[in-house]
């Protein structure tokens, strides 16, 4: 993507902060691209919406694709903007080929939302790697809260870590599944089950209805044994249609708005966030660390012979890793290796 005109940092800023959408869009695509130039002007910045960011609520949505997450969405966030809130829609989804359209590929798939002014909607970046795509998502929920988007929804499908990713950068989580009785139930991991704030049984209507009901029950049975997400939160089952618009607002009235109320008042939420934001920086350190390890021509060039001499038992694994360790110490010391990794690189 091009930019139409070149920005200043600062006049990125400026246009964010006065909530300029294509300013705000363009600034996203900088945080998105790959380029060692593009990422300095998007740190710059990031840092200078930092101040502005941080009072929303950000709330994450995962569930099988099908679940009814999008059309949830869309009914959910035509609830949040009649009450008056600016609502930013984002997506993590690493497996992410378009064409299959697995999530937010196109907006079509939030009709009422994406003709609303007061909300924006951002598809998931291009594929890249799970920790690349969610760097992006957390620095676009920072440009999206210094525009004033009040409430951030990041939505991703049930794959490999995407989970446990974004819930480490949400405060509330909720799981929306379907009914199905016992065999949904069985190939649910606990694990997910054990992240939500709330899971919501989607579908409730018609014919479904009773049913809907009856896998509410199961859940809350279920959750009884399970961890808590939250700690001083109890996770709940409910119904809801996203055709009807039953239990949607109740969603949001009697379960997000209250978790809020309590969390920021019992202090959990601000812990949150301050254990989020540390993970955040570590996972980061660990990436670059990663990168210029394994970017460093002195451990390019002796990782083969190394790899065979452990294989064939002559070193053993220890003594291999000490071996590396030391090479790339060295090189680093001796400035030999190359500095084209940089901590805001996407992989
Ligand atoms: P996603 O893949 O989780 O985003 O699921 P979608 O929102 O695309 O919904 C999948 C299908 O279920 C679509 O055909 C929707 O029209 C349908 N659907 C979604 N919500 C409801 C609902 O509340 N009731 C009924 N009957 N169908 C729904």
């Amino acid at each position: 993507k091009k930019l139409r005109r070149e920005y200043t940092p600062s006049e990125f800023v400026e246009g964010i902060l006065k909530g300029n959408i294509t300013i705000l869009s363009q600034a996203v695509t900088l945080v998105e691209s790959a380029k060692y130039e593009h990422q300095q002007i998007a740190q710059e910045i990031i840092e200078k919406c930092l101040p502005h960011a941080g009072k929303s609520v950000r709330i994450g949505i995962t569930g099988v694709p099908g679940a009814g997450k999008s059309t949830s969405i869309d009914a959910f966030g035509m609830h949040l903007i009649k009450e008056g809130r600016k609502l930013a829609v984002l997506a993590i989804d690493p497996s992410s080929e378009r064409s299959k359209g697995s999530i937010l590929g196109d907006k079509t798939r939030m009709e009422a939302l994406s003709r609303e002014k007061n909300a924006f909607i951002r598809p998931s970046p291009s594929a890249g790697s799970l920790g690349g795509v969610a760097r992006k998502t957390r620095e676009t929920i920072v440009l999206c809260e210094a525009a004033g988007y009040d409430t951030i929804l990041v939505e991703t499908v049930g794959v490999g870590q995407s989970e446990t990713t974004v819930r480490s950068m949400v405060d509330f989580f909720l799981l929306v599944v379907l009914t199905g009785a016992g065999d949904e139930l069985q190939g649910m991991k606990k694990g997910v089950m054990e992240l939500a704030d709330a899971i919501v049984v989607n579908k409730a209507d018609g014919d479904n209805k009773q049913r809907a009901m009856v896998t509410r029950a199961e859940y809350e049975r279920i959750l009884q044994f399970l961890r808590q997400a939250t700690e001083n939160w109890t996770t709940h089952a409910y119904t809801c249609s996203a055709y009807t618009g039953a239990g949607i607002m109740e969603l949001w009235n009697d379960v997000i708005e209250a978790f809020m109320k309590q969390g920021w008042g019992n202090g959990v939420l601000a812990e949150r966030r301050k254990q989020q934001t540390l993970s955040w920086v570590y996972t980061m350190v660990e990436e670059h660390l990663h990168n210029l390890f394994y970017r460093s021509p002195a451990i390019i060039g002796c990782k083969e012979e190394i790899e065979r001499e452990v294989v064939v038992g002559k070193i053993s694994a220890t003594m291999a890793v000490q071996d590396l360790i030391n090479r790339f110490a060295a090189a680093e010391l001796s400035g030999v290796n190359v500095k084209d990794s940089s901590p805001f690189e996407i992989k």
